[in-house]
C-alpha cells in the first residue's frame, strides 16, 4: 500500500502526488497528516521550509473540505507573494484530479480586479498574504464566516514583517471555532503569544530542536579583513564551479553594488532587493530558478519565502542584524533532504556573531581557509575536465566537421590535445591567480580569537604543526568532493579516533593535511591500511616534506599544468606517482560522496557550471 494511502490519503490525490515525484512522506507530512486529518485540532508545527510543510497542511485540507460547495472554507495566509503563489499552485497539483477545487492566490502587487472576480466565481481555498486579505476584506468582498480551517504559514516571518495587527484583523472575522495550524521556522515570543491568542491545546510538532537549523545544512564561516571580503567571495566561488547560491547582503545599496561588481567581473549574478519593480524582480527570480543565473544577490527581505530547490550554497556576504534570520537565510538551502552549505564571511570582530548563532540553531560552525589560487585553479582545471568528458556529443551536427578538426589536429598526440583544451580555460584562472595573496588573516592576526574556542578550526596550520599534534597527508581532497565535515567524518568512521583528537584539516584539490593527536597516528595510519574510496586505495603519510604553503605552488608550477603532473614529470607534490589518473577516476560528474564512497545526492544541479556566461570574456573573473 502506498505509504500515503495508509496515512489516510484518497487514491485521487496519491496518484497527484506520486506524479510529482512524492513516493514517502516527510518526517513532518508522517506526522502531521493523520493528526490534521482528524479535523478536530488546532496544530503548532516547528518546522524549516523545505520539509515538505505545504503537503502536511495542503493534503489534510483537501480531505476534509466540501468542494460542492463554492464558499471559502479555508484560508490560509502567508508572508510573500512568492510563496503565496506556490502554495496555490502545489494544492492544484495535489487536486489535479479531483473535481471542482478551486483554490484562489491574494496578494499585493497584482491586478486586484482578477482576484475580486475569482473570488466571487467561487471557492473553498483562499491562500493569502496579510496585507491584500485585508483589503478585500474592507471592500466586503469575501465572506468568511464559513472558514474551518485558518492556515499561518512561515508565521516567524509574517510577524518579522509586521503583520500581527493585519492578521489579528483578518482572524476576527472567521468564525471562533475554526481550526488553526500555524507553521513556523523558528518559535520567538511573538510566534509563542499568537499561538497561545488563537488556540486551544493546540498539538505541537517540532522537527528537530527548537530554532534548531536544518540538519543537512554545514555552516562555514571564514575570517577575512574588510577589504578582501570581495576577493575572498570571489575565490570561494570560484572554488565552487558548480556553485547555485544565494548570496545575501544586508542593504539594497550592498546587494546592487556586489552583484554589478559581479557581474562586471563576468559572473553569472544578478540583484533581487526591494528597490526593483515587482516586474524586475519577477525576470530575476525566473532567470534563477531556469538556471541562468548561478548567483542571487539578495536582501533578506526581497528573499523571503523564496522556494528554490537545489541551492548548493547560500552566502551570508554580510551577517543579518537579527539572528533569526540566519535560520531564514540557511534554509533557502538542504531543501527536500538534499544537503547544502551555509557560509558566513566575517572580519574577526564578528566573532562574537558566530559563536551566539552556533547557541540558537545548536549547531557548530566549521571554520574554513580561502581558498588559495592554487586552490581555485586546481578545482576549475578538474571541473573543466569533468565537462569536457561528460558534455553530450551531437553526433549528428558535428558529424561534418570531424574530418577537418581531425586535419587540424593530425600533427597532435592525444595527449597534447588534451592539454591544449584544458588549458583553453585553465590559462586564464592561473593566470588571474598566479600571483594571488593568501588572503586568510594570520594566526598573529587572530591571536585573541584562538583561544576563545581551542579547537581544531582555531588552531594556526601553516605556520606550523600545534603542540601535541602529528600532520599527515592523505591522497584525497576537495576534488573528490569532501568537504572538512566529510574529512573530519571519513577520518573518525574508518579509524574509530575521536573528532577531538583531530586538529586542523587543511583540504586541499587532490590531497589533504591533517592534524591528529601525537598518540593516535599508529591507530589512523593502521585504520587507513586497507581503506578504499572509490576504488582507490587510501594512503596516508606523514606531512614531513610535502608540507608547506611555497611547496605547494612550487610543485604545481613545477609540473608545469594540470597535463604533465599526469605524466610524473617529478617536483610536483604527487612525485610522480601517477594520481592523475586515478585523480580523473574518483571525482565522477561533480556529484558529492558520503564517508562511505557511496553517492550522495548530487546537489550541484544539472547545468549549474553551464550557466556561466559563454563568449570567452576575457574580463572573466581576471
Ligand atoms: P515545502 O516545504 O512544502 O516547500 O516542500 C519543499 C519541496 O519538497 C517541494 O519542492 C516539494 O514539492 C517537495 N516535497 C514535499 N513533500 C515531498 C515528498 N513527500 N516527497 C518528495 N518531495 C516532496
Amino acid at each position: 500500500m502506498n505509504p500515503f494511502s495508509t496515512l489516510g490519503i484518497r487514491h485521487d490525490i496519491v496518484n497527484a502526488i506520486t506524479e510529482l515525484g512524492f513516493e514517502n512522506p516527510t518526517p513532518i507530512q508522517e506526522q502531521s497528516i493523520p493528526v490534521l486529518l482528524s479535523g478536530s485540532n488546532d496544530f503548532v508545527g516547528l518546522a524549516q521550509t523545505g520539509t515538505g510543510k505545504t503537503a502536511a497542511f495542503g493534503l489534510p485540507l483537501l480531505e476534509l473540505l466540501d468542494f460542492e460547495e463554492n464558499y471559502p472554507q479555508a484560508l490560509i495566509l502567508c508572508p510573500t507573494r512568492e510563496l503565496c503563489l506556490q502554495i496555490t499552485n502545489d494544492i492544484k497539483n495535489y487536486a489535479k484530479n479531483m473535481k471542482n477545487v478551486q483554490v484562489v492566490a491574494v496578494y499585493g502587487g497584482a491586478n486586484i480586479s482578477d482576484q475580486l472576480r475569482q473570488i466571487k466565481r467561487g471557492v473553498q481555498i483562499v491562500v493569502a498574504t496579510p496585507g491584500r486579505m485585508l483589503d478585500i476584506i474592507n471592500r466586503k468582498a469575501i465572506d468568511f464566516t464559513q472558514v474551518q480551517f485558518v492556515v499561518l504559514d512561515e508565521a516567524d516571518e509574517m510577524l518579522n514583517m509586521g503583520f500581527q495587527e493585519d492578521i489579528d484583523s483578518i482572524l476576527s472575522t472567521t468564525p471562533d471555532d475554526k481550526k488553526t495550524w500555524l507553521f513556523s521556522a523558528t518559535m520567538p515570543n511573538e510566534v509563542r503569544r499568537i499561538a497561545k491568542k488563537y488556540m486551544t491545546d493546540p498539538f505541537e510538532l517540532t522537527m528537530g530542536t527548537k530554532n534548531t537549523g536544518n540538519v543537512n545544512i554545514e555552516h562555514e564561516y571564514y575570517i577575512v579583513k574588510a577589504r578582501d571580503k570581495y576577493a575572498a567571495f570571489k575565490r570561494i566561488v570560484d572554488f565552487n564551479p558548480e556553485i547555485f547560491g544565494i548570496v545575501f547582503c544586508r542593504t539594497k545599496i550592498e546587494t546592487q553594488e556586489i552583484a554589478e561588481s559581479l557581474m562586471k567581473d563576468g559572473y553569472n549574478a544578478d540583484a533581487l532587493h526591494g528597490d526593483l519593480s515587482q516586474q524586475q524582480r519577477d525576470k530575476v527570480m525566473k532567470r534563477y530558478r531556469d538556471r541562468s543565473l548561478q548567483l542571487l544577490i539578495a536582501t533578506d527581505v526581497a528573499a523571503r519565502g523564496i522556494d528554490v530547490n537545489d541551492v548548493t550554497h547560500v552566502i551570508n556576504y554580510s551577517l543579518p542584524d537579527e539572528i533569526e534570520n540566519y535560520t531564514h537565510r540557511s534554509g533557502r538551502t538542504g531543501r527536500a533532504g538534499k544537503t547544502g552549505i551555509s557560509i558566513a564571511i566575517i572580519n574577526s570582530k564578528e566573532l562574537g556573531k558566530i559563536r551566539h548563532i552556533e547557541r540558537t540553531i545548536g549547531k557548530q560552525f566549521t571554520k574554513a581557509e580561502i581558498p588559495t589560487g592554487f586552490d581555485v585553479c586546481e578545482k576549475q582545471l578538474f571541473a573543466l575536465v569533468h565537462k569536457v568528458h561528460n558534455v553530450e556529443v551531437n553526433q549528428e551536427q558535428i558529424e561534418q566537421y570531424i574530418p577537418r578538426i581531425m586535419d587540424e589536429f593530425k600533427d597532435l598526440d592525444k595527449e597534447e590535445i588534451i592539454k591544449r583544451f584544458a588549458s583553453l580555460e585553465f590559462n586564464r584562472f592561473l593566470e588571474y591567480y598566479s600571483k594571488a595573496p593568501d588572503l586568510n588573516i594570520s594566526s598573529d592576526e587572530r591571536g585573541f580569537e584562538r583561544s576563545e574556542r581551542g579547537d581544531r578550526s582555531e588552531r594556526p596550520m601553516r605556520s606550523g604543526t600545534s603542540a601535541g599534534y602529528t600532520r599527515l597527508f592523505m591522497n584525497l581532497g576537495s576534488v573528490d568532493d569532501f568537504t572538512r565535515g566529510d574529512m573530519l567524518g571519513f577520518i573518525c568512521n574508518n579509524t574509530k579516533i575521536s573528532g577531538k583528537s583531530v586538529g586542523k584539516i587543511d583540504l586541499k584539490g587532490v590531497f589533504t593535511f591533517f592534524e591528529v593527536e601525537d598518540s593516535a597516528v599508529n591507530q589512523v595510519v593502521e585504520g587507513f591500511k586497507s581503506v578504499d574510496f572509490q576504488g582507490r586505495s587510501v594512503r596516508i603519510e606523514l606531512a614531513g616534506d610535502r608540507d608547506g604553503g611555497s611547496s605547494e605552488r612550487g610543485g604545481y608550477r613545477g609540473a608545469g599544468g594540470g597535463g604533465r603532473r599526469e605524466g610524473g614529470s617529478g617536483g610536483g607534490y604527487r612525485g610522480g606517482s601517477g594520481g592523475g589518473s586515478r585523480r580523473e577516476g574518483g571525482s565522477g560528474g561533480g556529484g558529492f560522496r558520503d564517508f562511505s564512497g557511496k553517492r550522495r545526492e548530487d546537489r550541484s544541479g544539472s547545468n549549474a557550471g553551464g550557466a556561466r556566461r559563454e563568449g570567452g570574456d576575457r574580463r572573466r573573473r581576471i
